[in-house]
């Protein structure tokens, strides 16, 4: 069996998360999705609210799976015999940073965990969760980024919604 970890901060998790999900769900056999407890960061989200958050908007993909980590996620890989990290890809902003930790990983994990990246579909490459958290602080329409539960939690926390 192919298995795979998208692993990220989902702080929350946006349209453009949920279509590399879908798209990895296809390529592999079981992805988990694995949101990171850094406690050096203060999320707008926990870390239960964004595993539920992913947990609901997943819900019809039998494959996908959603868990927490702390610490490296090549030390959960190699806990959980994953061999390949799934990574999304937005612009050549993105390529540095990644090309740089997925060759880190490999080297951390002795060649047995790969990464595997995922371009974004073109009408997702501007969507990150900073934008969407910038929009929601101000009330913004939130629809073409994140389904509605998480606008209205994302409204919720910023005061506009009960
Ligand atoms: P991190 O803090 O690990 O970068 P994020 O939650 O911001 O966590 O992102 C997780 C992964 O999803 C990263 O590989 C990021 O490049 C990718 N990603 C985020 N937004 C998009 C998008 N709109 N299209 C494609 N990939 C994306």
């Amino acid at each position: 069996m192919k298995s795979a970890v998208y692993p990220g901060t989902f702080d929350p998790m946006t349209y453009g998360h949920l279509d590399i999900i879908k798209r990895a769900a296809n390529v592999f056999d079981e992805v988990t999705v694995a949101v990171l407890d850094n406690k050096g960061k203060t999320p707008l989200f926990s870390v239960d609210e964004r595993v539920n958050i992913l947990k609901e908007a997943t819900k019809d993909i039998p494959n996908v799976k959603v868990a927490s980590f702390e610490g490296l996620v090549i030390d959960y890989c190699l806990q959980n015999k994953i061999g390949v990290i799934v990574r999304g890809l937005r612009a050549v902003t993105d390529f540095e940073y990644e090309l740089q930790m997925s060759q880190m990983n490999r080297k951390l994990s002795n060649h047995r965990v790969d990464t595997v990246f995922f371009n974004t579909t073109l009408k997702y490459s501007y969507l990150s969760s900073s934008g969407v958290k910038e929009v929601a602080h101000f009330n913004g329409d939130l629809k073409a980024f994140v389904p509605d539960f998480v606008a209205d939690l994302l409204l919720q926390r910023y005061g506009y919604k009960k």
